[in-house]
């Protein structure tokens, strides 16, 4: 866990964040409001999480399954209509425990693991929200769906494993301008018929949002610096 960031200014850096999605969504010409922030509070600590809840955040995103029930479940006690976002990878034998704990999962991207949630929502009667993680980078490390791949993809979620996908998320490659693979996933996305665009993180967000983004993904600008893997 963080500790050696001061987070006194947790508040002022959310309310500046939701001031420039606002911001963004006008000059887009989109509807105030459309965006979703979802906060990425990975690696910080319950105590640093807590002012931005008290400030009105309700969305948050983690990216592993183990770290998440270490920290939300007491947490949502006392926030229950808290909504939790996976934006990690998904390995098939966490399936369970990730259909328990989450309500969206962002990082849909393969067979393995449609077939898995698709067993797990029916076990579990639970039905959260879900989006299919597009490598557009085409990144031999990264997780995520080729492009050329995305539409059979999405065919199969549909038609094999009955999941209703509500959209599509990237992660652009760290060394390459973004605005490129924000346009190829609202290609792929409303080719398919998709209204989800989870695609945007801190130096990035209001270029994502004049991409059609629906969810941006926001940590380091509202949390402070994480600690280097
Ligand atoms: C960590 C992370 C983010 C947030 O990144 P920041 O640059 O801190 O805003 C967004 N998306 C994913 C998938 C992440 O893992």
């Amino acid at each position: 866990m963080n500790t050696t960031e001061p987070n006194d200014d947790v508040p002022s850096r959310l309310a500046a964040t939701l001031k420039a999605i606002r911001r963004a969504e006008r000059s887009a010409g989109r509807t105030e409001g459309d965006v979703t922030l979802v906060a990425v509070s990975k690696t910080f600590a319950a105590e640093d999480i807590e002012p931005a809840l008290q400030a009105g955040q309700r969305a948050f995103g983690e990216n592993r399954v183990q770290e998440a029930k270490a920290k939300w479940p007491a947490l949502r006690e006392r926030y229950p209509d808290v909504e939790l976002h996976l934006i990690g990878p998904l390995q098939s034998n966490k399936a369970d425990e990730a259909v328990a704990l989450f309500d969206v999962i962002h990082t849909v991207d393969r067979a393995k693991i449609a077939q898995a949630l698709a067993k797990e929502m029916r076990d579990q009667g639970k039905t959260p929200r879900l989006f299919v993680q597009v490598n557009t980078g085409e990144e031999p490390q990264k997780a995520g769906v080729p492009p050329r791949e995305v539409d059979a993809f999405l065919a199969s979620c549909r038609n094999d494993h009955g999941l209703a996908i509500e959209g599509l998320m990237c992660i652009p490659p760290v060394d390459e301008t973004p605005a490129p693979h924000f346009a190829l996933l609202e290609k792929l996305a409303r080719r398919n018929g998709l209204k989800g665009l989870s695609m945007g993180m801190s130096s990035d967000f209001a270029e994502a949002i004049a991409f059609g983004a629906t969810h941006v993904r926001v940590g380091s600008a509202i949390f402070g610096a994480r600690p280097k893997p």
